[in-house]
């Protein structure tokens, strides 16, 4: 057994990227090149301006809270945590304290890390808005108010994670979650999901179900990749064991620090004593409003199937493995793509194959995503069609499948370009089978019925002679044919 028990409990903030507007303003919740275009008074906090709360926001934030069995609210309203910094102008951050219930407390989350399932409970979930972005250069700094307001769901877990593995596999959990809901693309590469990252680690000898066992907690702010959060938990748990191992630990405070990408570790900010307060007191230009019993009714109707259905739904309906479902529903738009294809009227199969294979390694090696993908849906089928009705076979599938993302036309285009058709008429076979038996009269005398195995060597003439075009079954049925009736 390991000397020492690991304790992380994180903290995910996911902007809300599906509503039309902000969650206080009417703003475009939008991503936007140009900076500051996406903005009213109320982003700005000119004076006089009042914050209107964003229904759809709200729905949105209680259907992620359902979906983590959460407990939900009968009230809502918002408060104001002030601190001055120039991403926010108003000098304080509409959020909800956790008391009474904000849009969601006590839930649990299941997931599968290594092959093995996990539970981490769920503390609470609240709706909040975005700070404005900053850039910094050499001497000035730039801020783009187009984040300012934007919707930010945070969710805060139990410290019920045990490592860096389980760290990712949550929030690799979680985006598909996000991403299932239809309430964010929950990317990190866009700044969407972002972390805080909470670490302990305490004697294995000790009840770990005790708060009072645990270890210090020391806060990583702001990690903003899912590699970061692996990495700066690996640096943390290492540098943790040391303090440990000299006696230190015990002296150390609760700390809050923060991941340097450069240098690969996590740097001291400051320290509890140091802590800042936010004086949180309730936002009264919002008034506290119901949470009626139907509309939490209709929301819960509305949840679409995650990940879990879904895969489910593959395995039991298209007779998929476990391995190729898992893999499908990992993204839901690889999965949406599954189906699309699907209901074009292709073999479930034959496409989890192309998908999970031929697809996923060409979006992987050129990093696009597939929505951007050339083969469409349409094309998929054109492709599978093309192999099913076996114009061509399925090896030239293949490379149809690249000259189409190559040259950008379509699979049936590639075919006729490249000469590509199969020949499948018989007529035409027959006269090359003919051919290829007067070429070869030891080997036709040598044929024997029983032992069809020299059946190879013919087939192997015929395409040579036909550039690996003749239908190889087609073929191969008909040279039988012949030499049987020849050996009669
Ligand atoms: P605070 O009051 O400082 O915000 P909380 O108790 O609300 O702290 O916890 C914030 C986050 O820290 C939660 O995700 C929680 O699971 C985690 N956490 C709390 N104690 C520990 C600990 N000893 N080790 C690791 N994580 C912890
Ligand atoms: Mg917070």
């Amino acid at each position: 057994m390991e000397k020492y028990k690991v304790k992380i409990g994180l903290e995910m903030h996911c902007e809300i990227s599906k509503t039309k507007t902000k969650v206080f303003s009417s703003a475009k919740n939008e991503y936007s090149e140009i900076p500051n275009s996406n903005i009213r008074p109320v982003d700005m906090a000119f004076p006089g301006i009042l914050p209107v709360v964003n229904k759809e926001a709200v729905r949105m934030a209680l259907m992620t809270s359902m979906a983590l069995n959460c407990k939900q609210p009968e009230y809502m309203y918002f408060e104001r945590k002030n601190y001055y910094y120039p991403d926010l102008p108003k000098g304080f951050q509409l959020t909800q304290e956790t008391k009474p219930i904000p849009v969601g407390i006590y839930g649990k989350v299941t997931f599968e890390c290594n092959g093995e399932e996990k539970e981490v409970r769920i503390n609470n979930l609240h709706l909040e808005e975005d700070a404005a972005s900053l850039d910094h250069y050499d001497d000035f700094s730039t801020i783009d108010y187009n984040r300012a307001g934007v919707p930010l769901l945070e969710l805060v877990t139990e410290p019920d994670i045990e490592s860096a593995d389980e760290a990712v596999a949550f929030l690799e959990h979680m985006r598909s979650v996000y991403q299932y809901l239809d309430i964010s693309e929950a990317d990190s590469k866009l700044g969407q999901v972002r972390c805080d990252v909470n670490v302990s680690i305490m004697d294995s000898s000790l009840d770990d179900t005790d708060p009072q066992n645990w270890g210090t907690k020391i806060e990583i702010k702001n990690v903003n990749s899912f590699g970061g959060v692996r990495d700066a938990i690996n640096y943390e748990i290492k540098r943790q064991t040391k303090l440990k191992q000299n006696g230190q630990y015990d002296e150390m405070e609760q700390q809050t620090r923060r991941w340097d990408e450069e240098s690969g570790t996590t740097i001291y900010m400051r320290s509890k004593v140091d802590a800042i307060d936010y004086k949180y007191f309730v936002e009264p230009n919002i008034p506290k409003f119901k949470i009626s019993q139907e509309w939490l009714e209709e929301i819960k109707k509305s949840i679409p199937r995650l990940a879990y259905d879904r895969k489910k739904e593959y395995m039991e309906k298209y007779g998929l493995s476990d391995y190729d479902a898992s893999i499908l529903v990992k993204q839901k738009d690889n999965a949406d793509y599954f189906e699309e294809t699907i209901n074009l009227g292709c073999d479930a199969k034959q496409v989890a194959n192309w998908t999970n294979g031929m697809i996923l390694s060409y979006l992987n090696s050129e990093e696009i995503s597939i929505k951007d993908f050339f083969l469409t849906p349409k094309l998929l089928k054109e492709l599978i069609d093309l192999i099913t009705s076996k114009t061509i076979s399925s090896k030239q599938g293949k490379e149809v499948f690249a000259k189409t993302l190559e040259k950008k036309k379509t699979p049936k285009e590639i075919v006729k370009e490249e000469g590509m058709m199969q020949i499948t008429d018989t007529n035409e076979i027959e006269s090359i089978i003919d051919e290829v038996i007067k070429e070869n009269p030891e080997q036709v005398s040598s044929y024997d019925p029983e032992r069809p195995k020299i059946l190879d060597y013919f087939i192997g003439q015929i395409m040579k002679k036909t550039r690996g075009k003749a239908n190889p079954a087609t073929a191969s049925k008909i040279m039988k044919e012949k030499l049987d009736k020849l050996k009669q």
